[in-house]
């Protein structure tokens, strides 16, 4: 980096001049530049603009500007503290808190602008790089320069120095100060969230920050079996080409399909058949759906017998009678069509993507995964010019290298969220969680796994068991399985053998 580069260090919002003061500094140099913001926060129009400005005005007027926005209305207030007190007059009025994101952060989301981003200043105008190095700035902790302290504790303590550039990357991807990062995986990705839809103008309500221990299960090793991961495949999956899903994407009103095989119908619809066969059960695609048949639909003790007798790894759905109608999952009645099992009679809930305008979670996926796709692309150049001008001594060499060992860990942190975020859009504890987004990415991740199964099986392997984020499966070829399943559905070579020994959850 070249000397004068600076890099953000701080921000820091001051109430009484309206303004953010941003540091810039390095280890020698250090430069506060401040710029006027009102902070704001989102309101989504369940409730009528007039009622709310009428609510608001009991303000001061003086003090808000209220805007319409595509999806919300934004309430712009003049200082931070007033607008926590027209977010507490929300909830007096309406029963919901809108969410507030912090005014240091809500600049930096604004500005597109990251702590340790490094810039130039060109004419009292800093300008940022897009490269990511690491920082040469002085701490609180040392006198020496970050690089100098680092190196030290990279050759005493490499866990410490390891954790330490792990922060330094989650502080840049969530814009949060680096001593006030959250302490766990849930929470990092729900802070992302909250990220995206401030950025993208959609409302979210208050939540409170629970402490959430993540449940790992454990199952026991089956011997000859391989877990496959399918967690870099989702995000892929729900995003375009594919599928466009997202809050805003999801039944919209520019493109309701007129059949149930158009290009945009959702797997989760559900359709009136008509059952051509007698004492019909099946295996439901979805879990969730054979579990609730289950628990609500009558002749419970039948299906017990069916799975005690054949001693069935599932939940039957079922039984059905010649001529019976019924409402079906549109993935099952599918399935149940080819088998000459089910007619379908018309459709009964539809659900669909908008195939005109991609929806905010998609774009912000993509963009996720095109810095992911091109830093790689650039360490592993590094990494390539290293092994031939250092050999054996490469690895070493890489590891003194402060601006790869940063890039390192950037993109390890970035995609861990990557993978999370799908996962975690289907986690009822999440305050971004909705039905009708869940259920979408649920069936859709339960169909691929289901077609994953059928290939399988047709090359005389086994799944023994799916979970969402992996399938353990007995085969001994699992790569070439993958192979031939990113052939046949035309989705990129993402599934792998997993490097864990157990299924995980998250
Ligand atoms: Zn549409």
């Amino acid at each position: 980096m070249a000397f004068n580069t600076l890099y953000l260090t701080k921000a820091q919002y001051i109430e009484e001049k309206r303004r953010v003061a941003i540091e810039f500094s390095n280890s020698k140099a250090k430069r506060a530049k401040s710029f006027s913001f009102f902070s704001s926060f989102l309101l989504g129009k369940k409730v009528p603009l007039k009622e709310l400005s009428k609510i608001l005005c009991n303000y001061n007027p003086q003090k808000f500007k209220l805007k319409e926005k595509p999806y919300a209305f934004q309430v712009i207030a003049s200082t931070f503290k007033d607008l926590k007190c027209l977010a507490n007059l929300c909830l007096e009025a309406f029963g919901q808190r809108p969410f507030i994101v912090e005014p240091e952060r809500q600049f930096l989301i604004e500005r597109d602008w990251n702590y340790f981003d490094a810039f130039q200043f060109f004419h009292d105008k800093p300008v940022k790089s897009n490269a990511i190095s690491f920082p040469d700035i002085k701490t609180e902790f040392s006198s020496d320069p970050l690089p100098l302290t680092f190196k030290h504790l990279l050759e005493h303590d490499a866990t410490q120095a390891t954790a330490f550039v792990k922060a330094m990357a989650l502080s840049r991807i969530l814009k949060i100060p680096i001593d006030s990062l959250p302490d766990n995986s849930f929470l990092e990705i729900e802070t992302i969230l909250e990220n995206m839809f401030f950025k993208n103008g959609f409302p979210t309500e208050a939540h409170e920050f629970r402490i959430i221990q993540s449940i790992e299960k454990k199952y026991p090793i089956s011997p000859g079996a391989v877990e496959m991961d399918f967690s870099e495949l989702w995000p892929i999956l729900i995003t375009q080409p594919f599928y466009n899903l997202g809050v805003d994407s999801i039944d919209c009103d520019c493109c309701k399909p007129g059949t149930v095989f158009d290009r945009n119908i959702l797997p989760n619809s559900s359709v009136n058949g008509i059952f051509l066969a007698e004492a019909v059960y099946f295996e439901s695609i979805v879990k969730s759906y054979a579990e609730q048949f289950h628990t609500s639909q009558p002749l419970k003790e039948n299906r017990d017998k069916l799975t005690r007798e054949f001693c069935l790894n599932y939940t039957p759905v079922g039984p059905f009678r010649r001529g019976q109608e019924a409402e079906l999952l549109l993935c099952d009645a599918l399935q149940l069509c080819t088998n000459d099992k089910v007619k379908i009679m018309n459709e009964s809930k539809l659900h669909w993507f908008c195939l005109k305008k991609e929806s905010f979670i998609s774009k912000e996926l993509r963009r996720m995964n095109n810095s992911i796709v091109s830093l790689s692309e650039r360490l592993l150049t590094i990494e390539k010019e290293a092994l031939q001008e250092h050999m054996l001594f490469a690895q070493g060499k890489l590891s003194n290298d402060l601006d790869f060992v940063f890039n390192k860990a950037f993109i390890q942190a970035l995609k861990l969220s990557y993978k999370g975020l799908p996962l975690h859009l289907t986690n009822q504890r999440s305050s971004f969680f909705q039905r009708r987004l869940a259920h979408s990415v649920e069936t859709i991740q339960a169909l691929t796994l289901h077609r994953f199964k059928t290939l399988v099986k047709e090359n005389n392997g086994k799944l023994i068991r799916a979970e969402q984020a992996s399938a353990l499966v007995k085969t001994d070829q699992p790569m070439s399985l993958a192979k031939e399943f990113s052939k046949r559905e035309k989705i990129p070579l993402v599934i792998a053998p997993a490097k864990k020994t157990c299924l995980g959850t998250h």
